[in-house]
């Protein structure tokens, strides 16, 4: 079992850092992917939990969020594909979120130029990053949401003489790198012993794909899928404006198989922003919005009796700073 523990006798030294990778990365984009899976044992002592709780911290990929393995494979599947050209072809995404500023490092360190539709509403601290990486930026009127940005986007691909859209919500690309790489990271990692994976739902990639890989290799487990509570569709409720930035898209998206899904747990913005802070707080890992929604529901989970000693990994997608000027932050200073 790939325990925590078993980080001893792998040349470690007495701080407990993590082994040296032995390598020399040929560019940032070989850095995707290979994150840890990190025990918590205060909040498992705090909280008395039954079952281990792991949680997969995708923010230490190189832009900081699990977005940048799809940043990565869908311009590089495509490419490989003879689709686009570096230095010809103009990618145009719509996106207020991660995935923006996960094609943009793509982008650059393949030679592509990019254009980010998205509302006016967006974060600065999102537009400054993706003009730090020379994307362009297209904003479209706040009151008209994510519709508006991906009208503007869909114009600006027939407009112009070469250009491709990654198209995060409709390209099996997405659902098939968490197939092939997140998966396989959890399987390895806990050498099979998992039982459960829990993970908020955006385009519904990181989940479908896990699911089809483990579910396939362990068809007892369980894949538990979180919305929003104020906009939870797939518990069958109407959509609504909700602040879970990177989940609850209001609608069901091509990439999100619902058939490999265990169920779907609402959470709302107020116990998402809780279990965030206390993760903070009492194990020292700042997370973001949808981390906190998602190790919510993984937390309930984990303090069921009748499931003691099963292994549960929650999906950590970002961490806490990419929400500094969002209500995660609120009140405490
Ligand atoms: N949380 C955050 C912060 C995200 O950016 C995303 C991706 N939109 C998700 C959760 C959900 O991931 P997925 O799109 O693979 O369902």
């Amino acid at each position: 079992m790939g325990t925590e523990a078993e980080t001893d006798g792998r040349g470690v030294d007495p701080l407990r850092c993590a082994a040296p990778r032995g390598r020399v990365f040929g560019s940032i984009l070989e850095t995707v992917g290979g994150t840890p899976l990190v025990a918590v044992p205060r909040l498992t002592a705090a909280d008395d939990l039954r079952a281990r709780l792991l949680l997969k911290l995708e923010f230490f990929n190189p832009l900081g969020s699990v977005k940048d393995r799809i940043g990565l494979a869908l311009i590089q599947e495509a490419q490989a594909r003879g689709e686009i050209v570096p230095g010809k072809t103009i990618l145009v995404e719509p996106t207020s979120g991660n995935t923006g500023i996960s094609l943009a490092f793509a982008a650059a360190a393949l030679g592509y130029r990019l254009i980010v539709t998205m509302p006016e509403s967006a974060s600065i601290e999102r537009r400054k990053m993706l003009r730090l990486m020379d994307a362009q930026l297209e904003l479209t009127p706040a009151a008209r949401g994510m519709a508006g940005a991906i009208l503007r986007a869909e114009e600006l691909v027939a407009s112009l003489p070469d250009a491709w859209m990654p198209s995060q919500f409709d390209n099996p690309g997405n659902p098939d790198i968490h197939a092939r790489t997140t998966a396989e990271e959890i399987w390895t990692d806990t050498g099979g012993e998992v039982d459960f994976v829990v993970a908020g739902l955006g385009t519904g990639g990181t989940l479908t794909g896990v699911a089809r890989t483990l579910g396939a290799r362990k068809p007892s487990m369980q894949f538990w899928g979180v919305e929003p509570a104020e906009s939870a569709i797939l518990t069958g409720d109407d959509p609504g404006p909700h602040g879970i930035q990177g989940i609850g898209p209001g609608f069901c998206p091509n990439t999100l198989d619902t058939s490999v899904l265990t169920g779907v747990i609402p959470v709302s913005e107020r116990d998402a922003m809780a279990a965030a802070r206390r993760c903070a707080r009492i194990e020292g890992i700042p997370i973001g919005i949808s981390s906190g929604a998602a190790l919510h529901a993984a937390l309930t989970l984990a303090r069921r009796e009748d499931l003691a000693g099963r292994t549960i990994v929650s999906i950590v997608p970002s961490f806490a700073e990419r929400y500094l000027s969002t209500s995660l932050f609120n009140g405490l200073i």
